[in-house]
C-alpha cells in the first residue's frame, strides 16, 4: 500500500468516501485533462470532469454534489477509455449522483435529477419502464400538455399500456438495496 492509499484509508474526507463507494483510485488522478478534452458534453458542463476530480481531492463536497456536470454526464465511457490511470470516471459520476440525492444538496440540474428518481422509482416498482408514469414527472416539470398529443396517438396504436406490467422480483430488489448501486432515496 503506497503513501497515497494509506492517506485515503485513514482519512474521513470526501475523497475517502468517494473512493470507498466507487472503488476507483481517484487519488491517482494527475490532472492530465484527457477526460475533459474528449468529453462530448464538456461544452455544457459547469465543472469539467478533471476539475470534479480535483474538487473531490480537496473535499469540496457541496460544489461537487450540486454541480450540473454529474447530471449531464451521458455515461458514454469516452473519458474512462482515455484515462492513463484507468480510472472508471463513469463509476465515479454514478457514485456522485447517488451521493447528491442522498445528501439533499440542491441539484444543479433539477429536471434531470428528478427524471433520474422517477425513472429508477418506476423500475424499482414495476421492473420496467411504464410510460404513463412519466406523466407525473411532466406534471412536476411542466410540458404535460405538450406530450398529450403523441401519447394519445401511441395509446390508440396500442403502444402504451394503461396498467403497468410487473417484472420485478427479488433479484431486482437486491440490486436496488445493494449499497451504492442504484439506490433510490
Ligand atoms: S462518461 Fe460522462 S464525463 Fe465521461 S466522456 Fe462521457 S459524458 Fe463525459
Ligand atoms: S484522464 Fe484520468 S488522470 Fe487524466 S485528468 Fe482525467 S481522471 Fe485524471
Amino acid at each position: 500500500m503506497d503513501v497515497r492509499d494509506q492517506a485515503i484509508k485513514t482519512s474521513t474526507s470526501l475523497l475517502s468516501e468517494v473512493v470507498q463507494k466507487s472503488g476507483e483510485r481517484i487519488q491517482n488522478c494527475f490532472q492530465c485533462q484527457k477526460c475533459s478534452a474528449g468529453c462530448p458534453l464538456n461544452f455544457a458542463m459547469d465543472i469539467l470532469p478533471n476539475q470534479i476530480f480535483r474538487h473531490v481531492q480537496y473535499g469540496h463536497r457541496e460544489k461537487v454534489l450540486s454541480s450540473k456536470t454529474i447530471w449531464l454526464c451521458a455515461s458514454c465511457h469516452t473519458c474512462s477509455a482515455r484515462c492513463p490511470n484507468n480510472i472508471d470516471i463513469l463509476k465515479v459520476m454514478d457514485t456522485l449522483r447517488s451521493m447528491s440525492l442522498q445528501s439533499g444538496v440542491a441539484s444543479g440540474e433539477k429536471d434531470i435529477s428528478m427524471f433520474h428518481q422517477f425513472f429508477l422509482g418506476l423500475i424499482k416498482l414495476t421492473g420496467r419502464t411504464w410510460e404513463p408514469g412519466f406523466g407525473l414527472y411532466k406534471m412536476k416539470t411542466g410540458g404535460l400538455f405538450g406530450m398529450m398529443g403523441w401519447s394519445l396517438k401511441l395509446f390508440l396504436r396500442g403502444k402504451i399500456g394503461i396498467i403497468p406490467t410487473f417484472n420485478g422480483g427479488k433479484e431486482l430488489r437486491r440490486l436496488f438495496n445493494e449499497p451504492g448501486k442504484g439506490e433510490v432515496k
